[in-house]
Parts: structure tokens; C-alpha cells; sequence
């Protein structure tokens, strides 16, 4: 096959394009990386680099996790007046820095676990094609959270877009306090649901709960509390189809769709609490590190280990229970702890295997 001269230079400098990129890629090598910087991986940060490992943190897409798009924080000890999510991470992230953290934005788009030191391999943004960091690690610790499920009507978004994060919430034990007195709408059917509305009858007038079928998937248990609760109705085979409101009053109504009647109404409500179950970011170690059947990643008795030596998971990432931001930070913590004291015991075994070769 013939080729034309300025195909064959095209190809060329596309190859050597291509292989130039190969060649640009940035190699960075560090004791310590933590994947994700919500308050476990910040946690984590602070006692790294105060032990001098020089955490490299990488941020993923929301960093700052998920106290990034709630507002007060009045749960989170050390702050008698309540501090704004994102105020709270920004404290957390100097805190980080001040001892010698440093911050990578980039997407990881796949680990080798397999031998140390891990690799990981980064592009600038999730869509972005080509790898442009590998990360050689010595330990890995992973507090990539988990993100609430949402509905994906109109209105769920975060502020500025939508009411999320101004009457729109996800978590009823951070939020409940703020509706006090006002009546709640809360959509699921499963534990989380029920339990959720449980804790809102603490703080709301009444407590709506609107499930898509005619039966909750929780335990009866649950469902009993749920059922004969005074302040909760249910309304079974309801959807919710759209969140009204406005940024200063925050959340006024909702559209509700009667699927077994095929009616539309409006209902109105205080607030919105989307409770239909929370996703572990976990997908980057599937097959890898041993997990739940939802994807929580499983660590070992009272330690952060996973079942690779040398890799530690804290935060909502391994945590499907409390799911608070000072737990997250306490295993965070733990981790980093761990993490120490494995290199520790590394060096001090490649110590023994220097004075026994002598
Ligand atoms: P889940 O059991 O998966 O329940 C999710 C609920 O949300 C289901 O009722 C589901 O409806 C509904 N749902 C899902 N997608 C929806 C959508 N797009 N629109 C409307 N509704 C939707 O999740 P979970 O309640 O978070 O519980 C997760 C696990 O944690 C479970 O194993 C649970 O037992 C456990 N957990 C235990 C406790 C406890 O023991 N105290 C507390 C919380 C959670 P359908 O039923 O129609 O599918």
C-alpha cells in the first residue's frame, strides 16, 4: 500500500506526539497517599504529615467531600456556635497544609495494588483521555466517602442551581435541627428511610413519607416504629416528581405523582430528606480489596487494614453506619496510624536485613 508523503508525516508527528506524551508523564513518589479529602482523608493528612510522611492528598471531583454542600454544622465538637460545612473542610485542609500536606486535582483512573509500591494512575479530569501522573506509593489510604443517592428532579440540585443544601438534605441526624417545627417530606422505603423519619419526628410539626410502592423493603421492626409513629404519614405509591421553593424561603412545596391513580398534586412542605441509600466511591478497588455487597470496603477488627498490606480505608468509604463527619475523621485518624506504623515496621526490617548482611 501506497502512502502520500504528508500522511506518512502526519503519522509521523503523531506518533512522536503520542510517545512524547508517554514521556511527560509526571512521576510522583510518596510514603503516604490518601484518595480523597473529605475529614477522613484530611484527618488522616494532619497526622501524616505532623508524623513527616509527606502525605501527597489526592482531592477527587467534590473536594472537601460531602460537608461541602450542606450549611451549618452545629454537630462537629470544638465549634459551640455551629460552623458552615465548607469553613469546617477549609479549617481541615489548612490544618493539612500548615504541617506540609501537598494537594493533587486529579482524576485516578486506575491502581495496581498488586506489589509496592502501589501505583496509581491519574488524568486531569474523569473524561480526560491520556494518563498524565503515575503516584508510586509505599501506602495507600483510601477515604473516597460515599455519595447519597438522589432522585435527579427538578430542584434536588445543590445551591446555587437547586435547593440542596437550603431545605433539600440527605442526612437527617446533620440537618433535622434546621426543621424544627415545620413539616417534612422524606422519600425511600428502605432502614434508612425509616430511621431517618424516626429522627425527624424529633424536630418537625409532621413527617410525610412518601414511598414509590405499596410495601417498605425495611425490617419489620423498623417499619413497625415507622407505622405506628403518631407525627409520620405515609404515602404509599407516591413519587416525588419536583422540589418548589425559592433561595430565601428555601423549600415550599414538592409535586407528588400517585402512580396507582396516575395523579399529579402539590404538597406542601418545610424541607426535603432523600433517603433512598448512599453509594460507597469504592468502584477504583473492585475485585481488588474485599468489600460488602453494597461496596464498603471491609477492614480488619478495630484497624483501618484491608486485606492488602499497606492499604487502609477509613471514612463513609468503609463506614456504612455512623456516616458522621467526626467518626469519619476518628478513622481517618486511624489510618494514619496504621499507615506509620507499618512503615516503621518496614524500615526496621530493612535495618535487620543490613546488619545481618554485614
Ligand atoms: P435500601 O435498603 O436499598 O432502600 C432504598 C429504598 O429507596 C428502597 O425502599 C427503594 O425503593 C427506594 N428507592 C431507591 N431508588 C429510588 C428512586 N429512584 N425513587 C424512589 N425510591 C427509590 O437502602 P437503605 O435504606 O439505605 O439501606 C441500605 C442497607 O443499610 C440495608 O441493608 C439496610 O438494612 C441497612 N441499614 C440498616 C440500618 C439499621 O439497621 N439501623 C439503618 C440504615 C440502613 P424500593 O423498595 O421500591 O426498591
Amino acid at each position: 500500500m501506497l502512502y502520500s508523503t504528508s500522511y506518512l508525516a502526519n503519522r509521523y508527528n503523531r506518533n512522536r506526539a503520542g510517545n512524547q506524551k508517554n514521556m511527560s508523564e509526571k512521576i510522583i513518589k510518596r510514603k503516604v497517599v490518601i484518595l480523597g479529602s473529605g475529614p477522613a482523608g484530611l484527618t488522616a493528612a494532619i497526622y501524616a504529615s505532623r508524623a513527616q510522611l509527606e502525605p501527597v492528598v489526592i482531592d477527587g471531583p467534590q473536594p472537601g467531600g460531602q460537608l461541602t454542600i450542606t450549611t451549618d454544622v452545629e454537630n462537629y465538637p470544638g465549634f459551640a456556635d455551629g460552623i458552615m460545612g465548607p469553613a469546617l473542610m477549609e479549617e481541615f485542609r489548612k490544618q493539612a497544609e500548615r504541617f506540609g500536606t501537598e494537594f493533587l486535582n486529579i482524576w485516578i483512573d486506575r491502581v495496581e495494588l498488586g506489589s509496592r509500591p502501589f501505583k496509581l494512575y491519574g488524568k486531569s479530569s474523569e473524561d480526560a483521555e491520556e494518563i498524565t501522573t503515575i503516584i508510586e506509593a509505599e501506602t495507600l489510604i483510601i477515604s473516597t466517602g460515599a455519595s447519597a443517592k438522589w432522585l435527579g428532579v427538578p430542584g434536588e440540585e445543590p445551591m446555587p442551581l437547586g435547593l440542596g443544601g437550603n431545605g433539600v438534605s440527605a442526612c437527617a441526624t446533620c440537618d433535622g435541627f434546621f426543621f424544627r417545627g415545620k413539616p417534612v417530606v422524606i422519600v425511600g422505603g428502605g432502614d434508612t428511610a425509616m430511621e431517618e423519619a424516626l429522627i425527624l419526628t424529633r424536630f418537625a410539626s409532621k413527617v410525610t413519607l412518601a414511598h414509590r410502592r405499596d410495601e417498605f423493603r425495611a425490617s419489620k421492626i423498623m417499619q413497625d416504629r415507622v407505622l405506628n409513629h403518631e407525627k409520620i404519614e405515609v404515602l404509599w405509591n407516591t413519587e416525588l416528581r419536583a422540589i418548589h421553593g425559592t433561595k430565601e424561603a428555601g423549600v415550599e412545596s414538592v409535586t407528588f405523582y400517585n402512580n396507582e391513580k396516575n395523579e399529579e398534586s402539590n404538597f406542601e412542605t418545610g424541607g426535603v430528606f432523600i433517603a433512598i441509600g448512599h453509594k460507597p466511591n469504592t468502584d477504583l478497588f473492585k475485585g481488588v480489596l474485599h468489600m460488602d455487597e453494597v461496596g464498603y470496603l471491609i477492614t480488619e477488627g478495630k484497624t483501618m487494614k484491608t486485606n492488602v498490606e499497606g492499604v487502609y480505608a477509613c471514612g463513609d468509604a468503609q463506614d456504612s453506619y455512623y456516616r458522621q463527619a467526626i467518626t469519619a475523621a476518628g478513622t481517618g485518624c486511624m489510618a494514619a496510624i496504621d499507615a506509620e506504623r507499618f512503615l516503621v515496621e518496614m524500615d526496621a526490617d530493612v535495618e535487620e536485613n543490613v546488619a545481618s548482611n554485614w
